[in-house]
């Protein structure tokens, strides 16, 4: 009894503590919709979008998912477009990632363009049919162009287009644990597929504070964040334990529109090259201003030795 009482006065102290005198902002975002990992069989994408659906409405996050319609045409196709529905359905938003996951450092401009033009064709009537508009763009890769020209002439397409660009300023690496996750299932190793969430958490609770101390340290104050997760199994399987962390770590989730608003998405951000940053690394450039690169926290050697069996092409974003 006394163990009960102290161990709910506990809880209290703790749910007390968590309550920050303010809080910090992060808007949650899903890459690679409907699920991640190329053309699941339909009855398995159903499951992950049940599970990660689920999760969403259960921690009350205001998400956005990033469409990557190639997947509709894997076969079973209304029942694919129907996963995009009920992420509508479930009030939440939708944008449009590119048709096919293009790089923009290796494609050219005008194909790429067409790409992603052929990537609203669905996404675009569903939100159309709600009286609503695809208004974001997340980049593959987040290539945002090899050159400044191509990048000006393809920045042009999007406003032209109503759409504007969704940055990533926060991110864990979620896919390199998500594939190895993935053969882990499929082979029925139970063990190993939870050895590899576990690694995801821990390595996800290192890396959220790295990113609010890295950004807090470049721009003076916290900047409400975005963050990247991809729509896979393991983050299905992961959402509430990223919502403790995130609770942990003072963090509220908010809109992209909200999150936006933030003045740091209004510094300045040329850069033209191969490299597919994130928004912190973009801003320390333009502003000359070093990250803590040395306290970076790493993926763990083993995850990046699976990932690489699991999915040799590897290299997703
Ligand atoms: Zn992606």
């Amino acid at each position: 009894m006394i163990g009960r009482v102290f161990a709910r006065c506990l809880l209290l102290l703790t749910l007390f503590l968590a309550v920050p005198v303010e809080a910090g902002q992060v808007a949650m975002t899903f890459d690679d919709l409907p699920v991640y990992g190329h053309f699941r069989p339909i009855a398995d994408a159903e499951a992950v979008t049940s599970d990660l659906l689920a999760g969403i409405k259960r921690n009350h996050w205001p998400a956005t998912g990033f469409v990557n319609e190639i997947q509709l045409d894997a076969g079973d196709r209304p029942r694919r477009i129907a996963l995009l529905s009920r992420w509508l359905d479930a009030g939440l938003d939708l944008g449009n990632h590119s048709y096919s996951h293009v790089s923009f450092t290796h494609t050219p401009v005008d194909a790429y363009i067409a790409d992603v033009a052929k990537g609203e064709t669905v996404t675009k009537g569903l939100l159309a049919a709600r009286g609503r508009t695809e208004r974001w763009y997340r980049h593959p890769y987040l290539e945002t162009g090899p050159t400044l020209v191509a990048r000006r002439r393809f920045e042009g397409w999007l406003a032209q287009h109503g759409y504007r660009v969704a940055p990533v300023s926060m991110e864990n690496s979620d896919w390199q644990f998500a594939d190895p996750y993935d053969a882990a299932l499929a082979r029925g190793d139970r063990k190993l597929a939870e050895h590899i969430r576990q690694d995801y958490l821990d390595f996800t609770a290192r890396i959220v504070p790295w990113y609010r101390k890295a950004a807090t340290g470049l721009l003076g104050g916290e900047p409400a964040f975005v963050f990247l997760l991809h729509a896979s199994r393991l983050n299905a399987d992961s959402i509430d334990a990223i919502a403790a962390i995130l609770k942990a770590q003072h963090l509220r989730t908010v809109t992209l529109d909200q999150a936006m608003k933030d003045p740091a998405y209004r510094i300045a951000d040329a850069y033209a090259g191969p490299d597919g940053d994130e928004w912190v690394t973009r801003w320390s450039m333009t502003l000359k201003k070093d990250l803590p690169w040395s306290s970076l926290p790493q993926v763990p050697a083993g995850i990046v030795a699976l990932d690489a069996k699991a999915d040799p092409a590897a290299a997703k974003n």
